[in-house]
């Protein structure tokens, strides 16, 4: 089982024990138990936060195995420099960027680059990756987050839409590397 279907696994098993929790809660209530008297609701609390904290642990061990096989493996990371908070404001973006802990994993990419003398080129943010095509450049308009996978108006070449951006992400970190 990879990292990510057992991360997915616990996170499950944590949004069950969490309903569980209010379960206990409610309970409590209903029997006029003052919740730091509940027995069975704190028992159930406990479970809760060491669930949290395996989550946690899980994740972070995923992102270091993955960054350090990253940095050993290239010399150049080319990466987009994302506006974590304007994006975590966007509820839809929210959600995808707290499940892989973007700014998290970008800062171990960047110390392990400094102790491997590997590069990390920064991509604006505004800059459309997502939207230009990158067999033949044309920037095809906006594509929401719906949208993964769509056809270019102009060369006809069908993309995967994060492929399709992350060769537009390397083909810009080299171009801007190579004028730095
Ligand atoms: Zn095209």
């Amino acid at each position: 089982m990879d990292n990510h279907t057992f991360t997915a696994k616990m996170e499950k098993k944590l949004r069950r024990e969490q309903r569980k929790l209010l379960r206990r809660a409610l309970q409590a209530k209903n029997k006029g138990i003052h919740l730091l008297d509940a027995q069975n609701y704190q028992k159930q609390k406990r479970k809760v936060a060491r669930l949290h904290e395996g989550v946690r642990n899980q994740r972070d061990d995923f992102l270091h195995k993955l960054s350090t096989e990253i940095i050993k493996n290239h010399d150049v990371i080319c990466i987009e420099d994302l506006n974590t908070k304007g994006m975590l404001r966007n509820h839809k973006l929210a959600k995808s960027i707290s499940d892989v802990s973007w700014s998290a994993f970008v800062s171990k990419l960047e110390y392990k680059a400094k102790w491997y003398g590997k590069t990390i080129v920064k991509i604006s943010r505004w800059y459309p990756s997502s939207q230009i095509c990158s067999e033949c450049g044309h920037q095809d308009g906006k594509k929401s987050l719906e949208i993964r996978d769509w056809t270019c108006s102009i060369c006809h070449k069908h993309h995967d839409r994060d492929i399709n951006a992350s060769q537009n992400i390397l083909a810009e970190g080299v171009r801007t590397f190579d004028l730095a």
